[in-house]
């Protein structure tokens, strides 16, 4: 299959499209890998020792892996090198470091008996993954599981397939003993519905869209059913009291954390809810922001939002907001592609404001640099907004007053809360939703616990 380049439409090389038979042989070649315990027969000190060396090489390839990424992904070079290679490098690194640290339990029984509760690998992992950060999601899936000692089929998504495979290639000049580690290209509904719909797969990890993660439910629970865990992007409000503590910061950080990478991050701050009394100034700055953010082509390191994924989901962007114009919204800057004499897919930062509640634009993911602005008078208003949505991943939080930030924390419907900030966060936090925005998590300790079965031992003495 063709795969194109965002930044410029043209068509960087051609890729496998994997067929079913493609997707049943390397299944296959997976879950022999985990019966002869090849790699979960390993000393952890030795599995440890791989996952270091390819940690390292990862590290070592980052610039290239950062560029190939972003030529097939049209992610800015800037975010790119921090999101992609190093933190896939220390993703790997923290669950290598991690592995040979995880104890059993001996259960606290009557005499006569011994009850032991090992921790044991659940065997040939799944993992699905999609387009705007490949290696740092790819990696929160493949470091707990390959460090629990699980075998891993992976699907990258068709539009961000290439540095993926070459994470991968480097993990075999590390040392993962062949078949450890299989990834088979093509589209969703072939490659992943095989891996999805498989009788030797037990667990499967998958970050996406909604509509996926109810097939993936679906196919679990007519195949084998699997455990599925699921992250499924989100509505993420990003309230700013008029107490904030520096609302200029305020502005500049919401402004990142819906337009860095065009708005393609699962955890962007797309709702903004703004006491009303600061409302209209706190749109002035960021449309100030907005209009004077740098667009364009990836690969400059002055770029601040590059390229849309694909023409398709510009296509969809711009839908978004021909029906929020069509309403009657307020768009008060963008909302237009821009830079197409480039033959790339670009888009102007948008901010749309005089929405309801009620809105697609309030109430779907668009998953480009569009933000809505609505105003609330009071506490509870901001939390009904918040929490008024089907998704629960993030939000993000503005004030000075103490006890409101922890009552807000306890009745916000998220996953993760961010409070004087957006975004950001390191391996030591667990990721995950609530609500339509899935279930299990990503990254710290909490990771292990999808890879690693408890498996008790009752023993009568
Ligand atoms: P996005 O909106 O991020 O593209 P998708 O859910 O379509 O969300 O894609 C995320 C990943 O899921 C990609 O790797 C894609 O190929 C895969 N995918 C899409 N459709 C299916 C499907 N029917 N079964 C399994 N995987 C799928």
């Amino acid at each position: 299959m063709p795969v194109l380049s965002p930044i410029d439409g043209s068509c960087l090389t051609v890729m496998a499209r994997g067929t079913a038979q493609d997707s049943a042989r390397a299944i296959a070649g997976t879950r022999r890998a985990f019966d002869d315990g090849r790699w979960s027969g390993l000393a952890p000190s030795q599995r440890k020792a791989i996952l270091l060396t390819w940690a390292d090489m990862i590290d070592a390839h980052a610039l290239e892996l950062a560029v190939l990424g972003v030529r097939d992904n049209g992610t800015e070079i800037g975010m790119a090198l921090k999101a992609e290679p190093g933190s896939a490098a220390a993703t790997i690194r923290y669950y290598a470091e991690a592995l040979d640290k995880i104890y059993g339990e001996i259960a606290p029984t009557a005499p006569g008996a011994l009850g032991l509760v090992h921790k044991a690998p659940v065997g040939v992992v799944g993992a699905i993954v999609p387009w705007n950060f490949p290696l740092m999601i790819g990696a929160w899936k493949l470091g707990p599981a390959l460090a629990a000692g699980c075998t891993v089929v992976l699907k990258p998504a068709e539009t961000a397939s290439l540095s993926l495979l070459w994470l991968a290639e480097l993990g075999l000049q590390a040392g993962l003993p062949p078949g450890v580690l299989n990834v088979v290209c093509g589209e969703g509904a072939v490659v992943g519905a095989a891996i999805a719909e498989s009788r030797d797969v037990d667990v499967l990890v998958f970050t996406g869209s909604g509509a996926t993660g109810r097939r993936l439910l679906q196919a679990s629970a007519q195949s084998n059913l699997k455990r599925v865990y699921l992250e499924l992007g989100g509505k993420s409000p990003n309230i700013v009291f008029a107490d904030a503590p520096d609302l200029d910061e305020a502005v500049a950080v919401s402004a990142a954390g819906i337009f860095r990478n065009s708005g393609q991050v699962c955890i962007a701050g797309s709702r903004l809810l703004v006491e009303r009394s600061i409302h209209d100034a706190f749109v002035e700055k960021l449309k100030a922001r907005a209009e004077a953010m740098v667009v364009g082509d990836p690969l400059d390191p002055a770029t601040q939002a590059g390229a849309i994924n694909s023409e398709q989901q510009l296509a969809r962007n711009l839908a978004f907001i021909d029906e929020a114009r069509a309403a009657g919204r307020d768009i008060v800057c963008g909302g237009t592609r821009i830079l197409a004499e480039t033959g790339g897919y670009y888009m102007a930062p948008t901010i749309v404001t005089g929405v309801a509640q009620s809105d697609r634009i309030v109430q779907d993911e668009v998953f480009g640099p569009v933000v809505t602005v609505q105003a609330f008078d009071t506490e509870e208003e901001a939390i009904a907004l918040a929490n008024g949505t089907e998704f629960g991943l993030a939000a993000g939080l503005w004030t000075s007053n103490l006890s409101r930030a922890h009552r807000m924390i306890g009745r916000l419907r998220a996953g993760v809360v961010h409070v004087n900030t957006y975004g950001g966060a390191d391996m030591t936090v667990p990721l995950g939703g609530v609500g339509q925005s899935g279930n299990g998590h990503d990254k710290s300790l909490h990771a292990f616990d999808k890879f690693l079965d408890l498996k008790t031992a009752w023993i009568k003495l």
